[in-house]
C-alpha cells in the first residue's frame, strides 16, 4: 500500500491540477525565490529575450513543476514537459528541442537522472542553441548541426548534488525551494478547501497545515483524506477535532510524521544504538529504496531537528529520542 505522507506523485493528484496556482502572485510561499524570479522574468521580457535557464532544486511536492508552468505563463510562451528517465535516446531529446518555438520553456523533471550521453547533447543546446546529432553508424556516420530557436530549459531535481557539475553550471538561475511555513500551508489548505467546496474552520486548516511536512502536495492529500472521514462521519464543518481524529486514524502524528518515519527513527534506536548508521544499511533494514529515504523521509526529519546526517552516517538527535518517547542514553548526549 502506498504511504499517505509520501511526496511522490500519484494518480489521484490529477485532481490537484485544479488546485495549481496560475501566476507568481497566486503562488503562496517561497517568497524570496518568487521575488527574484519576478525580476528575471520582467527583465527578459523587457529585452525580448528568452529567460535564462532555470534550475529548481528541493524535496518533492514543494511546487517545482507548478513554478515551471508559471514561468512559461508569465513569459507568455509555450510549455513542454518531459523528465530525465523518459529521455532514453538522443532522438527523444532532439524531437523535444526541434519542436520548440522561440522562447518556449522545456521542463525536464528529475534532471539528475538524465543519461550522460544525453547530457552531452544538452550542453551545446543550452549554451549556443545548437544541436549536434550523429546520423548513421560506422564509417558512414556523420554529424549534422541543427540550429535551435532560443529557449529556456527549466530543470527540477530533488538533489542537485547528484547532477554533474557541467550540467549544473549551465543554469544561469539556480533556485532552492524550502519547506513551507505552517501559516503558508494554512493558506494553501483553506484555498484548496474552497476549490473542493469543503467547509473548513480556521483551526481545522491549521491542524492539517501543521501535519503536512511543510509540503503542499502532502497538505492537499491529507485534506482529501480528512474530507472522506468528515463525509462518512457526518461532519458538515471540518474543525481541528475532526481533522485530528482523521489524521490520528491515518497514523499521521502531531508533527506530520507517519508510521514509516517513526519506523525509520525506531530502527536507528533499536538496532543501531541511535547511530551513526549508513543509509544503505538502513535501506536494507527497512526494505525501502535509498532514494525514498534520502529524498522524502530524511529531509523533513532533519528540518525538524530529529535527525542529523554526519560523514559517519545517520544519527538521532535528542529531539529524535524525545519524539519517540525514549530516553537518550547518557553517553550519547552531546
Ligand atoms: P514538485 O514538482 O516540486 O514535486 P508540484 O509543482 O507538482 O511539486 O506541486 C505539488 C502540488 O502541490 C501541486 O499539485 C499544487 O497543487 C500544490 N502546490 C505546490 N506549491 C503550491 C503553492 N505554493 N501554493 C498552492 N499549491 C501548491
Amino acid at each position: 500500500e502506498e504511504r499517505l505522507v509520501t511526496s511522490k506523485r500519484a494518480e489521484e493528484d490529477a485532481a490537484e491540477l485544479a488546485l495549481r496556482p496560475q501566476t507568481l502572485d497566486d503562488f503562496i510561499g517561497q517568497k524570496q525565490l518568487r521575488e527574484n524570479l519576478k525580476i528575471y522574468v520582467a527583465a527578459a521580457k523587457a529585452r525580448k529575450e528568452a529567460l535564462d535557464h532555470v534550475l529548481f532544486h528541493g524535496p518533492p511536492g514543494l511546487g517545482k513543476t507548478t513554478l515551471a508552468q508559471i514561468v512559461a505563463r508569465e513569459m507568455g510562451v509555450g510549455f513542454r514537459a518531459t523528465s530525465g528517465p523518459v529521455i532514453q535516446k538522443a532522438g527523444d531529446l532532439a524531437a523535444q528541442l526541434t519542436n520548440l518555438q522561440p522562447h518556449d520553456v522545456l521542463f525536464i523533471d528529475e534532471i539528475h537522472r538524465l543519461n550522460p550521453a544525453i547530457e552531452e547533447i544538452l550542453y551545446p543546446a543550452m549554451e549556443d542553441f545548437q544541436l549536434d546529432l550523429m546520423i548513421g553508424e560506422g564509417p558512414a556516420a556523420r554529424s549534422v548541426r541543427i540550429e535551435l530557436p532560443p529557449f529556456t530549459l527549466v530543470g527540477a531535481t530533488t538533489r542537485s548534488g547528484l547532477m554533474t557539475r557541467p550540467l549544473r553550471e549551465r543554469f544561469g538561475i539556480p533556485l532552492r525551494m524550502v519547506f513551507y511555513e505552517p501559516a503558508e500551508l494554512e493558506t494553501i489548505v483553506h484555498r484548496a478547501a474552497r476549490v473542493l467546496k469543503m467547509e473548513m474552520a480556521k483551526d481545522g486548516g491549521a491542524e492539517i497545515a501543521k501535519r503536512s511536512r511543510g509540503t503542499p502536495r502532502v497538505a492537499n492529500r491529507l485534506l482529501r483524506r480528512v474530507r472522506d472521514f468528515a463525509t462518512v462521519g457526518g461532519h458538515a464543518v471540518v474543525d481541528a477535532k475532526v481533522a485530528d481524529e482523521a489524521l490520528s486514524r491515518l497514523e499521521v502524528d502531531g508533527r506530520g510524521l507517519d508510521a514509516m518515519d517513526r519506523k525509520y527513527l525506531s530502527c536507528i534506536v533499536e538496532h543501531y544504538g541511535g547511530g551513526p548508521v549508513g543509509v544503505e544499511t538502513l535501506a536494507a533494514a527497512l526494505s525501502e529504496q535509498r532514494d525514498v529515504i534520502e529524498d522524502v523521509i530524511e529531509p523533513y526529519l532533519m528540518q525538524l531537528g530529529l535527525l542529523m546526517r554526519t560523514p559517519r552516517g545517520r544519527l538521532l538527535s535528542e529531539g529524535g529520542y524525545r519524539h519517540l518517547g525514549v530516553a537518550m542514553p547518557r553517553d550519547q548526549k552531546r
